[in-house]
C-alpha cells in the first residue's frame, strides 16, 4: 500500500505541546520543524474550542491541518464551523439536571479567566463553544454521581480531564482521529497526550507518548506500554514532546518502513 503521507501525529495542547503553566512551545520548536521537513502532518486534538485553536494552530504553523476541538466532539476545518446549535442542546440538558453543576456558559469571561488562569480575552475564546459544555463541579462530592447518572439519562455525554467536567453529545478525540486517519491514510501514527482524557487516542495510535505532567495524577499504566507501544517522556510538557519526536523521526529513517503495525 502506498502512503500518501509518511506519518501523522495526533498531539494534545495543555501540559502536553503547550507548557502547563505558561501555555508556551517554544521547546518543542525543534521537533515541529523537523517533521514540517519530513512532510509529516500534525493534528491538534485537545479540548479548547475551534475560538481558541485558530490562532494557536497559526502560531504554530499547521493551518493546512484540521484540528480535533473540544475533546472530539467537534473538527475544526480550514474554515471554523460556527454552527453553535449543539452547544445550545447540551445547555438545554443540563438545564434539566439536579444543581451543582456550573458551566462556562454560566461564568463571565472573568471568572472563566479566575479559574483558568487565561487571559482574559483568551477565556473569551474559550467560552466560545460549538460542541460540548466545561464546568466545575460546585455540589457535595456525594451528589455527583447521581448528577452524573441524570446525565446519562439526558442523552448526554460526560469526560473528566483535567481542571474540569465536560458535557457533549458524544464524539471523542479517537473517534476524530479515526476519521482523520481514514482520510489521509498514513504510514505511521503517532500520538502524544498527558491526561486521561487522551488515553483512546494513545492506544488508537501506532505509536503512543505519554508526556509527563508533574502538576496532574499520572496516568495508570496503559495496556500498549506493555507491548512497547506507549512510551513515556521523562521531561515535562513541550520539552518531552520534543525529545520524544525528534527520536522517533530517528527511528523512522534508520528503519524507512516503520515498525511492524498492530
Ligand atoms: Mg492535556
Amino acid at each position: 500500500m502506498t502512503h500518501a503521507l509518511p506519518l501523522l501525529v495526533f498531539s494534545d495542547l495543555d501540559g502536553t505541546l503547550l507548557d502547563h503553566e505558561s501555555y508556551s512551545f517554544e521547546a518543542a520548536r525543534p521537533a515541529l520543524g523537523a517533521l514540517k521537513a519530513k512532510g509529516a502532518g500534525v493534528i491538534l486534538a485537545t479540548s479548547k474550542t475551534a475560538a481558541e485553536v485558530a490562532p494557536l494552530r497559526t502560531e504554530l504553523g499547521l493551518s493546512d491541518w484540521p484540528a480535533i476541538v473540544e475533546n472530539g466532539a467537534g473538527l475544526l476545518e480550514s474554515t471554523a464551523d460556527t454552527d453553535a446549535g449543539a452547544y445550545h442542546d447540551i445547555r438545554d440538558r443540563i438545564a434539566t439536571l439536579p444543581p451543582g453543576f456550573l458551566g462556562f456558559g454560566d461564568m463571565t469571561d472573568a471568572e472563566v479567566s479566575g479559574i483558568t488562569g487565561l487571559p482574559l480575552v483568551s477565556a473569551a475564546r474559550a467560552r466560545d463553544r460549538a460542541f460540548s459544555e466545561p464546568g466545575v463541579w460546585t455540589g457535595p462530592d456525594a451528589a455527583l454521581a447521581a448528577f452524573l447518572a441524570a446525565a446519562d439519562r439526558a442523552g448526554l455525554h460526560h469526560r473528566r480531564g483535567g481542571r474540569f467536567l465536560t458535557f457533549s453529545l458524544g464524539g471523542t478525540k479517537a473517534d476524530r482521529m479515526q476519521a482523520l486517519i481514514d482520510r489521509y491514510n498514513p504510514g505511521l501514527t503517532l500520538a502524544l497526550g498527558d491526561a486521561p482524557n487522551d488515553t483512546e487516542m494513545l492506544e488508537q495510535a501506532d505509536r503512543g507518548v505519554i508526556v509527563a505532567n508533574p502538576h496532574g495524577a499520572p496516568l495508570p499504566r496503559l495496556p500498549g506500554e506493555a507491548l512497547g507501544r506507549i512510551t513515556r517522556t521523562t521531561l515535562p510538557g513541550p520539552e518531552g514532546w520534543n525529545a520524544a519526536v525528534l527520536a522517533l523521526l530517528d527511528d523512522i529513517s534508520l528503519n524507512p518502513k516503520g515498525p511492524a503495525h498492530g
